[in-house]
């Protein structure tokens, strides 16, 4: 039977791995990959979690089954660091979280939770989104649409497009937000248009759902969560994907967490019965170990203090490099077309590069990014930071 099937590509960004990992240029610079790296291109264990380890290789005393929802104490931990630990949501019972194998099986749940219970539900991602939104939705069998988010020509946030496309939404279908850090332009929404959100949101009875993949990488822990506490304070049901691969650096642990947030407890309990249907036919229980990790870390105030430290020095590094990278884009005359980058939040940018740009950075200087223009500001140091301005400025020409 196998004989008739097809080969598909690979993914792009594994493919621009593997030559990144061929090229035996010594300049070679990869800005593809979607990991944080440190000024020696390391993704490394955060201290805290070393620490965290270490703890439960003493106290863990059974490796038996966590549940479909995972640990609880985890659950309450990641329900306050996303809404906020006074937050009017889990005053009234109204959220409830289910641990899940990354911020991918976080999404998957939410498909296959929308695919089940919403049936006539579309939801609209923004344009362009992380390819993977579409994957996950396609193979959870619900239609998709997108909307108007980044302007090409000028290489910035297109808000009126964002919500003249919005105004199309019908009651009941999904739109899909990225909290911060957009994944791929790097484009975030102010206070001011997560208003302007809401109220339509109100207005057309859309159902939120919002990826929170980069807590704390963007303005901070308490300020990248400002959309996802508006929408679910204002709103009665919100849905919320979170992943605690970036922010506590776990990213092969798998950990990521489906929060539902629902009109009132009742409703929640309902709601949470169904994601627990949808989690068993899955893969029955999350993996417990990320989250054994994070609740050991949140319940110390010592490592907790480390974690918010390490976590700091990640934000500030990708923030810094932002900067070093326009200031060293100026003396080549790019300060301003390049001025973006600085304004972005996150660890990826849209940096306006034509794909023939992208195809020269990579032929000529062994520069590798996605076609699309997209660079991980994190795969930049010190070191490569001129070598990259240059090759840069050359392609420009
Ligand atoms: N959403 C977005 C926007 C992402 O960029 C990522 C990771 N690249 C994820 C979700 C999923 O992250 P993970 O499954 O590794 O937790």
């Amino acid at each position: 039977m196998f004989e008739q099937i097809e080969r598909v590509p690979g993914d792009p960004i594994l493919g621009l791995i593997d030559a990144f990992n061929q090229d035996v240029n010594p300049s070679k610079i990869d800005l593809g990959v979607g990991v944080y790296r440190d000024a020696q291109g390391h993704t490394p264990i955060l201290r805290a979690v070393k620490e965290a380890e270490a703890l439960l290789l003493a106290r863990e005393t059974t490796k038996s089954y966590i549940g479909s929802h995972g640990d609880p104490q985890y659950g309450q931990h990641l329900l306050s660091l996303v809404l906020g630990s006074q937050s009017p949501v889990l005053e009234a019972k109204r959220a409830c979280a289910t641990q899940a194998p990354g911020g991918t099986g976080a999404l998957r749940l939410a498909a296959d939770f929308i695919h089940k219970t919403l049936p006539q539900a579309k939801v609209w991602v923004s344009r362009p989104t992380w390819p993977n939104h579409l994957s996950i939705f396609e193979a959870a069998g619900v239609p998709t649409r997108d909307y108007a988010y980044v302007d090409a020509a000028t290489n910035s946030l297109d808000f009126e497009s964002m919500l003249a496309d919005l105004q199309e939404v019908a009651a009941g279908d999904v739109v899909l937000l990225h909290a911060c850090c957009h994944n791929p332009s790097g484009f975030d929404l102010s206070e001011h248009q997560w208003q302007k959100i809401a109220d339509l949101a109100e207005d057309k009875g859309f159902l939120p759902l919002i990826d929170f993949a980069y807590q704390g990488f963007g303005l901070g822990l308490e300020e990248d969560a400002y959309g996802v506490r508006l929408l679910a304070e204002r709103l009665p049901e919100v849905i919320i994907t979170s992943s605690c691969s970036k922010n506590f650096g776990l990213y092969r642990e798998r950990l990521g967490t489906l929060i539902m947030v629902a009109a009132n407890h009742d409703q929640m309990q309902n709601v949470k019965s169904q994601v627990a249907v949808v989690a068993r036919a899955n893969y029955s229980n999350p993996p417990a170990h990320g989250g054994a990790i994070v609740t050991t870390i949140l319940e110390s105030t010592e490592l907790t203090a480390y974690w918010l430290q390490e976590l700091d020095e990640m934000r500030t590094r990708i923030l810094d490099l932002r900067h070093a990278f326009v200031n060293a884009l100026k003396p080549q005359g790019l300060g301003d077309k390049f001025a973006c980058i600085a304004e972005q939040k996150g660890m990826f940018s849209y940096t306006g590069l034509t794909p023939e740009q992208v195809d020269r950075l990579r032929d000529e200087y062994s520069i590798y990014m996605v076609r699309s223009g997209r660079i991980n500001i994190a795969g930049i140091n010190d070191q490569t930071l001129p070598y990259l301005c240059q090759a840069i400025a050359k392609v420009c020409q």
